[in-house]
């Protein structure tokens, strides 16, 4: 049996979250990818569906969330809006006993105005499709600057649908000193291609892959 998350340096409101949602053991892409992760280094990751991505990078994202700082720290592309509201809501559940946290959904097809009123309330997580994220950048009303935990979820889909122009445009506005973590089901070159120029030193991790 693989090991339990209490094996690792986890802040205390994340071990209670994790007992509280009934998580106890490690999946093998997250007994691979979290010490890495918690160790600060960029990690590409490659696993296949329902193999339990979502929780190593959050986790990674959440330990070093600082809930009394109001700006955005955290920022996760997704391929869609459906998975989107997915990630969020597994984001809001682990982050449950670390207080207010707020996690938004910045997605595309859905009208701009009200996204931008909540990003003036200001938001710790935000969890977006490439396209609309670039959008709220070159108008001016999403700050990245302070951003310390990258993920790209799906980042195989994502390239697919063609959404690399947008991907490395967000990327010119987020700091460099930040951890970047790549999630994808399958390996293909491009991913390879898209690691190396935004990411430093990273450390390929894979799980179960697709037979
Ligand atoms: P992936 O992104 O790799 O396709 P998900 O992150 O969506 O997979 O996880 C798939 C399912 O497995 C989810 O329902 C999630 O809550 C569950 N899960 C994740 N990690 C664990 C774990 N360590 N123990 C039990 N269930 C888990
Ligand atoms: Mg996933």
């Amino acid at each position: 049996m693989n090991p339990q998350f209490t094996q690792l340096t986890l802040r205390a409101e994340l071990q209670s979250a994790l007992s509280k949602a009934g998580f106890s053991r490690m999946t093998p892409i997250q007994l691979q990818s979290l010490p890495e992760l918690l160790a600060g280094k960029d990690v590409v990751a490659q696993a296949k569906t329902g193999s339990g991505k979502t929780l190593a990078f959050s986790l990674a994202m959440l330990q070093s969330l600082v809930v009394q700082a109001s700006h955005i720290q955290g920022l996760i592309l997704v391929p869609t809006r459906e998975l989107a509201n997915q990630v969020a809501e597994e984001v809001r559940k682990l982050a449950k006993d670390l207080g207010n946290v707020k996690v938004l959904t910045i997605c595309g097809g859905e009208p701009i105005g009200p996204q931008i009123s909540s990003l003036e309330h200001g938001a710790h997580v935000v969890v977006g499709t490439p396209g609309r994220v670039e959008e709220h950048l070159f108008k001016g009303t999403l700050d990245l600057t302070q951003v310390s935990h990258f993920t790209l979820d799906e980042a195989d889909q994502m390239l697919e649908m063609g959404f690399v122009d947008a991907i490395e445009n967000i990327a010119v506005y987020l700091p460099p000193a930040r951890q970047t973590m790549m999630f994808s089901a399958t390996y293909p070159k491009d991913i390879e291609q898209l690691s190396a120029r935004f990411m430093q030193s990273p450390i390929l991790v894979k799980g179960e892959t697709e037979t």
